[in-house]
């Protein structure tokens, strides 16, 4: 009989040498070996023997941090002509988690179900539109399928957030003057807040609106009541009806009567109250997002819980949508050049977005025993010149940066993913991508079986 002493230890599935590992749900950041078992993260440890493991990736000078989790990412490939592959805007670019922002409803979700959800190594996560049919349908805008509260059924909604509670992380509704501010008054929050109380779950509020059309459909001004109301009205009476935990995307937008007031040059009324009470804003980056608006919110202390993409499809004819093409990991950098440190900034895309949607037992942080959901990471030295998405006529604002932040790859489970340049349609991001491909080609292969594919 053998003692269990001398039992053949098995063997880790993977082994990440050597990385800086950055945890900010510890916090961690040091330099230490990550290894992976059946799908789990097995061992975090100073000098683990590479002999202990099939296989070994040498990932010094590199960040190894929890898988990303981006709360805004456009992905429903058959349903939004904007949309992005998720499995090449996911674990492709250090993404292991997205969600849907709400191109999906309660009639439309199960198909996206099928189609997309069990069709990619991303895991995905979905802000369940009140509007049964969801947002963005190929030939109809947003007003056109979610903005009127006849387009809202609450029963539907609820039962699909009851059958899937592991994949519907909060019902999508919008603070528009199209919806909002419309004639029939709060009914579109209201019957959007319905829901969400008999779920249980949190309101994801798009905020900020362009939309002069929106007026026009309804009379020409934003209402409320039945009665004239500017934007940022619209927005302090939604932002009074929040709960804690309650989430606010699309904070720095260049629209006017959003969370910033760009005509009177401050923070809009009630977002201090909301912000002290625990609602909390996502950056949503997006196509009308503004640098200006950064600094301005940062310096008056209005900070970002999370930051998303608001990804959408790079090939779009519209110059809007191509815009709001920017990476996770590019968005970060840009946090970078604005002052805030990289446990903060990793904190704000991995723990932070975890706790959003509730998923803190298995994604987020580097905890043994969890699932791997791992991002590795290039902090770049450099001279960038970063820009913003203006709405149209405008020059982009631009952001000088001396760190950037690429995906090198991801492990999901015990795959690996490595970056493949031609997923990354930024033209910065591309440019540094090869920079980071040629020198990870050059590395030399210490202790490792592992091939980057072409
Ligand atoms: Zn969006």
């Amino acid at each position: 009989m053998t003692p269990p002493g001398n039992a053949p230890q098995r063997k880790y599935d993977l082994l990440l040498k050597n990385g800086r590992v950055i945890d900010p749900s510890k916090p961690m950041d040091q330099v230490a070996d990550v290894a992976i078992l059946d799908g789990k993260i097995a061992a975090i440890e100073q000098d683990i023997d590479v002999k202990r493991s099939r296989r070994t990736i040498n990932v010094a000078g590199l960040v190894v941090c929890p898988g990303l989790i981006d709360l805004h990412v456009h992905c429903n490939l058959y349903k939004n002509p904007e949309s992005l592959d998720p499995t090449a805007a996911g674990v492709y670019t250090g993404v292991t988690r997205m969600v849907d922002p709400g191109d999906n409803g309660a009639y439309t979700f199960q198909a996206f179900r099928k189609a997309v959800i069990e069709s990619t190594p991303t895991r995905i996560h979905s802000w369940l539109n009140a509007a049964g049919l969801g947002g963005f349908m190929y030939g109809l805008y947003n007003t056109d399928v979610c903005l009127h509260p006849t387009l809202i059924d609450v029963d539907a909604a609820v039962e699909i957030a009851r059958l899937y509670p592991d994949f519907i992380a909060g019902i999508k509704t919008y603070c528009a003057p199209e919806g909002w501010g419309s004639p029939d008054g709060t009914e579109v929050y209201t019957r959007a807040l319905a829901i969400a109380d008999r779920a249980r779950l949190p309101l994801y509020i798009h905020s900020g609106s362009p939309s002069p059309e929106g007026y026009q459909a309804y009379g020409g001004r934003p209402m409320l009541y039945g009665e004239e109301v500017t934007r940022e009205q619209a927005l302090t009476k939604m932002l009074e009806m929040l709960r804690p935990g309650d989430v606010v995307a699309h904070p720095f937008s260049t629209f006017a009567g959003t969370v910033w007031n760009s005509v009177e040059k401050r923070v809009s009324h009630g977002v201090r109250e909301a912000y002290a009470r625990g609602v909390r804003f996502d950056s949503g980056r997006g196509a009308h997002y503004s640098f200006a608006v950064v600094r301005n919110l940062m310096n008056a202390g209005v900070l970002p819980y999370t930051l998303s993409s608001d990804r959408h499809a790079e090939d779009n004819h519209d110059e809007f949508v191509r815009r709001a093409s920017v990476g996770l990991c590019q968005h970060m950098s840009e946090f970078l050049a604005f002052g805030m440190s990289l446990s903060d900034v990793i904190m704000r895309a991995t723990w932070n977005p975890a706790k959003v949607l509730r998923v803190q037992d298995r994604a987020g942080s580097l905890h043994l025993d969890k699932p791997a959901e791992i991002a590795i990471l290039a902090l770049r030295d450099g001279n960038w010149t970063l820009q913003d998405a203006p709405f149209f006529g405008k020059a982009p604002g631009t952001l000088k940066a001396k760190q950037l932040l690429t995906p090198v790859m991801t492990v999901v489970d015990h795959r690996v993913y490595p970056i493949n340049p031609a997923f990354l349609p930024d033209l910065v991001e591309i440019q540094v991508q090869e920079d980071v491909w040629s020198w990870m080609k050059e590395r030399p292969p210490h202790h490792t079986s592992y091939e980057p594919v072409k």
